[in-house]
């Protein structure tokens, strides 16, 4: 069975936890598409070329170092921007998309660039505040020293760099059905994005 879902949306939108969950429960692969990029952000940070980073890239770098702190996610943004290391990227996205079991791919460019026949496109998004919100109770969870206001600051940079960018800007794909998870729980927001895929999956 080959079955894509395409889960884009900006950060901290809760496209990752559904995401995974929604693997989980189907039994399709899960790929976060955005840890590609902060891959190629942290070796940018280390003072690599990020092109040359996005080329050289191997799967055991997404699990190298903590690619998960506010200044990696800042820098992945900002590769993010390059078109040649989207192309050196795009092969990889496929090839997971292409998986015969399935898989659910999340980023900003599935429904739009990576998978635009990709069987459900789902847009997950919520209001910049509250996205915020979530992204500094983890944070502060990790123990990290940050602000309120830093994060929100983060979350708006990051917001405005990949929506105006000219190379594959985050928007919702014509065919996506947009979830917002402004005023849901984790589990308000899986179960509709599971109604909706669902909906889609062969024999049913
Ligand atoms: O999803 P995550 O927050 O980990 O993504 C980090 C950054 O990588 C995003 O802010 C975005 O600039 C970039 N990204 C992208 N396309 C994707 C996934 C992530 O441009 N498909």
């Amino acid at each position: 069975m080959r079955f894509t879902v395409a889960v884009d949306g900006p950060a901290a939108a809760g496209k990752g936890t559904i995401s995974k969950a929604v693997a989980q429960q189907l039994g399709l692969a899960h790929l976060d598409t955005g840890l590609l990029y902060r891959a190629v952000g942290a070796k940018t940070l280390a003072g690599h070329s990020p092109i040359e980073a996005a080329r050289a890239l191997q799967p055991e770098d997404l699990d190298s170092g903590d690619l998960r702190t506010a200044d990696v996610a800042q820098a992945a943004s900002k590769v993010a921007i390059l078109p040649e290391v989207r192309a050196a990227l795009v092969d990889f996205q496929r090839a997971f998309a292409d998986r015969p079991g399935g898989a659910v791919l999340d980023g900003r460019d599935i429904g739009t660039v990576i998978c635009p026949d990709a069987d459900v496109k789902l847009f997950v998004t919520a209001s910049a505040e509250i996205r915020a919100e979530r992204r500094y109770l983890e944070l502060n969870a990790k123990g990290a020293t940050t602000s309120r206001e830093e994060v929100l600051a983060d979350v708006k940079a990051r917001d405005e760099r990949d929506m105006n960018r000219s190379e594959a800007p985050l928007k919702p794909a014509k065919d996506a059905v947009t979830l917002d998870t402004s005023a849901l729980s984790i589990d308000e927001a899986l179960q509709a994005a599971l109604v909706v895929i669902k909906a889609k999956l062969p024999n049913n």
